[in-house]
């Protein structure tokens, strides 16, 4: 491989993640010594912390990166997590069950086609955080739940709410022939002929395209009411994202998306093993799109250039390099909007064992896609040291 990058200028966005909304913050003594200990040695230029309800944590630190001229964001859940602080109304699935939201579960999503959950979940914004000067928010859950949540199947095939079946119905949307085709699939596949890159499928049964389009829309009607509230207020905006070949099943046109942020910050994790995660996500989507008798050697998970990828090839940890930096590539060329690749630096025991080879391997061959930068996720403060040499030490490299 190549190893020149054109860009000699990526640049860092750091991610700390303070708490969740139930939580006890971190302190900000913590936040200030791993920052202090990195920012000379990162070309950093944004850091985006949240979520812990805790004014004082986010007022000192935006005093503290406003001396160093570095964008402050506030990292902000949108269709989950907040469920935690408002009465939300749940997503219901293509069997007309509610799919519950757990305060205390993450990633369990409320419904994004209920307008008055918009409104609630913008009230928690001004309410907690309108008083912190941040330069921007970071919006992530901007999504419906992946294949890998806990409902799998049902909650992809969701939402069957009174809102969502009204917007159905004003777009001609049949349901039926939608619920027909899934009443069939716990005998048959949901069979994909092909992946061309770039986000987007083609189905054996086209009334499939039809419904994650649809989905993708109500997403795209969401997020312009709820980036207009934050363009009034003068806030940048970022976008925290699925890879390409994740978004369609949760809702996420990337393209359209970028037309509507600052940035997009797709999450392009190999080795973790949770949510987002590559090769977690992968072997979710073909777990539940697959689910046939010989998913071993399935081969319905066809590329553009005729190559088949089997099941086992994608569950892999660390997930595949070459297809996650096509993935990476198509979106850099497509998105209206800078990327920055979400690469892990936190080492998480079983979760995310992110050691300096992979942060090498990775960082190495991200960077020859046309992104603006990267993304060091998702929560600095649980990154050991020799992570961060090893992140600074590469891309030092690569921009000389
Ligand atoms: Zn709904």
């Amino acid at each position: 491989m190549n190893t020149e990058c054109k860009n000699k200028d990526h640049e860092v966005i750091l991610q700390i993640f303070s708490g969740g909304f139930l939580d006890k913050a971190v302190s900000y003594e913590e936040v200030e010594r791993k920052l202090n200990s990195v920012l000379s040695r990162l070309p950093v230029r944004k850091v985006i912390i949240g979520w812990a309800l805790d004014k004082t944590l986010y007022e000192k630190t935006a005093e503290f990166l406003a001396k160093q001229n570095i964008d402050f964001y506030l990292w902000f859940p949108v269709f989950s997590e907040t469920g935690a602080l408002k009465d939300l109304s749940a997503l219901t699935d293509f069997l007309g069950q509610r799919i519950e939201i757990c305060p205390e579960e993450d990633f369990s999503f409320c419904c994004p086609g209920d307008s008055q959950n918009i409104e609630k979940i913008l009230d928690i914004f001004d309410k907690e955080f309108s008083s912190v000067r941040f330069n921007g928010v970071f919006l992530d859950r901007i999504r419906y739940p992946s294949f890998g949540n806990a409902h799998g199947f049902n909650s992809v095939f969701s939402c069957f709410c009174p809102h969502c079946l009204e917007i159905y119905e004003r777009k001609n949307f049949d349901i039926n022939q939608l619920k027909n085709t899934l009443s069939h699939t716990a005998c048959r596949p949901l069979v994909i002929k092909e992946y061309c890159g770039n986000g987007k499928y083609v189905f054996e049964d086209s009334i499939l395209e039809a419904f994650f389009s649809l989905k993708a829309g109500i997403i795209l009607d969401s997020l312009r009411r709820i980036c207009g509230h934050f363009r009034e207020k003068g806030y940048g905006i970022g976008f925290d994202v699925f890879a390409p070949f994740l978004s369609l099943f949760v809702g996420q046109d990337l393209g359209r998306l970028s037309d509507l942020c600052d940035f997009i910050k797709p999450m392009m994790y190999r080795v973790t093993k949770a949510p987002a995660g590559l090769p977690f996500e992968a072997e979710s989507l073909l777990k539940e799109t697959g689910r046939v008798s010989d998913m071993g050697s399935s081969k319905f998970f066809k590329m553009t250039d005729s190559s088949t990828m089997s099941f086992a090839y994608l569950k892999k940890i660390p997930f595949n390099l070459d297809f996650a930096v096509r993935e990476l590539q198509d979106l850099a060329y497509s998105s209206a909007c800078p990327v920055y690749a979400g690469v892990e630096i936190n080492r998480i025991k079983d979760i995310a064992e992110v050691h300096p080879p992979y942060l090498e391997e990775t960082i190495m061959a991200y960077c020859q896609t046309g992104i603006k930068g990267f993304a060091l996720s998702w929560n600095l403060l649980d990154a050991p040291e020799e992570n961060i040499v090893k992140a600074a030490e590469i891309i030092e490299r690569i921009n000389r």
